[in-house]
């Protein structure tokens, strides 16, 4: 049950809704996020829920009977948009494209990325400057410094940025100069990492893992909202398969499964959904046939070159030309 309050709600007040919950044998749990403050009340018991609105300082209750609460789609009248300022959001029913390499590798390489998506009119940038690398062996990254570097000429030319937080230390460093955290595939259950997420007052996107089911993503994206932060998205990035012709398997089938359980965005990643770059377009076009908010991949001015990835890579031709082709999809999608 989730027990929404209203916002100028006496301590007193809250305290007697509590109460009245915990002599109901329900245990409770207070959520006070960007938007709402919130009593999220799990238990067995039935009971007829106007003995709880007669309380003062209620603005609404829901019963929801998913295991995960405040993410179900169960109880949240429309979707979750998450504003990013200046006129970007993702969620908002037009379709987000989030676009950049795999690594920040220089500065040369970052404003040539910026002047391709700002010719294409995409608005967010991905990039990873802390790099989770199967070995110790390969580039990890550029670190904080890169990513000031990058600030500075995203900010010029009007580009968001995403970008991937590794562990709880980077939180507070990243915080100014990222508009959307990531958390990767390799630590969609770093619980100790999202209950930090919930505490900033910043998007965050988090990756399915890598042998992670939906449902354990939707419990991951309940820590982060319980812990005080709603600005969620999430993402479908492939999962291990017994299938060795792709990296990963981008699951089609989650996105709309996902939409019909959670009120939240649900962007896709075709880049490391199937990994081989000629088909990188073709399993986008199919995620924004099957409902995805956004489109997240990466693109490179050498591929060949690059520092991580470079085999699922577009080169800029091949990513305005799927830019255009998404955009198409996505206008298509909304004629059916
Ligand atoms: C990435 O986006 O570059 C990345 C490492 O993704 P994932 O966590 O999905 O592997
Ligand atoms: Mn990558």
């Amino acid at each position: 049950m989730i027990i929404q309050l209203d916002s100028t709600i006496s301590t007193p007040d809250k305290e007697a809704i509590i109460s009245r919950i915990r002599s109901l044998e329900y245990k409770t749990t207070e959520v006070q996020t960007q938007r709402s403050a919130y009593i999220v009340a799990i238990g067995k018991r039935d009971f007829d829920i106007r003995q709880l609105g007669q309380l003062s300082g209620i603005a609404d209750i829901h019963r929801v009977s998913d295991d995960y609460k405040l993410v179900s789609r169960k109880w949240k009248i429309g979707r979750t948009s998450v504003n990013l300022g200046d006129g970007v959001y993702i969620g908002d029913g037009s379709l987000a494209i989030m676009a950049g390499p795999c690594s920040i590798e220089n500065e040369e390489q970052v404003q040539k990325t910026i002047d391709h998506l700002v010719k294409n009119g995409v608005r967010i940038m991905r990039g990873g400057v802390f790099k989770p690398r199967s070995s110790p062996y390969a580039f990890r990254g550029l670190g904080i410094d890169g990513l000031k570097m990058w600030h500075t000429l995203a900010r010029k030319a009007g580009i968001k940025i995403i970008s991937e937080v590794m562990q709880v230390s980077q939180i507070a460093e990243m915080h100014d100069y990222v508009d959307v955290f990531q958390v990767g595939a390799r630590n969609t259950q770093n619980f100790n990492l999202l209950d930090e997420l919930g505490k900033v007052d910043k998007a965050v996107m988090i990756k399915r893992g890598i042998s992670g089911t939906i449902e354990e993503l939707l419990y991951s994206a309940e820590y982060v909202f319980a812990a005080g932060n709603e600005k969620l998205i999430l993402c479908e990035r492939g999962i291990r398969t017994y299938e060795r012709a792709s990296r990963n398997t981008l699951d089609v089938n989650a996105i709309p499964i996902l939409k019909e359980k959670t009120h939240l965005p649900v962007v896709a990643d075709p880049s490391h959904g199937i990994g081989i770059r000629e088909f990188v377009e073709p399993v986008a076009l199919a995620a924004v046939m099957a409902g995805a908010d956004g489109i997240i991949y990466e693109t490179h001015q050498e591929p060949e070159k690059a520092a991580s990835d470079g085999q699922q890579t577009l080169d800029f031709e091949e990513s305005s030309r799927l830019i255009r082709r998404l955009q198409q999809a996505s206008i298509l999608l909304h004629e059916f």
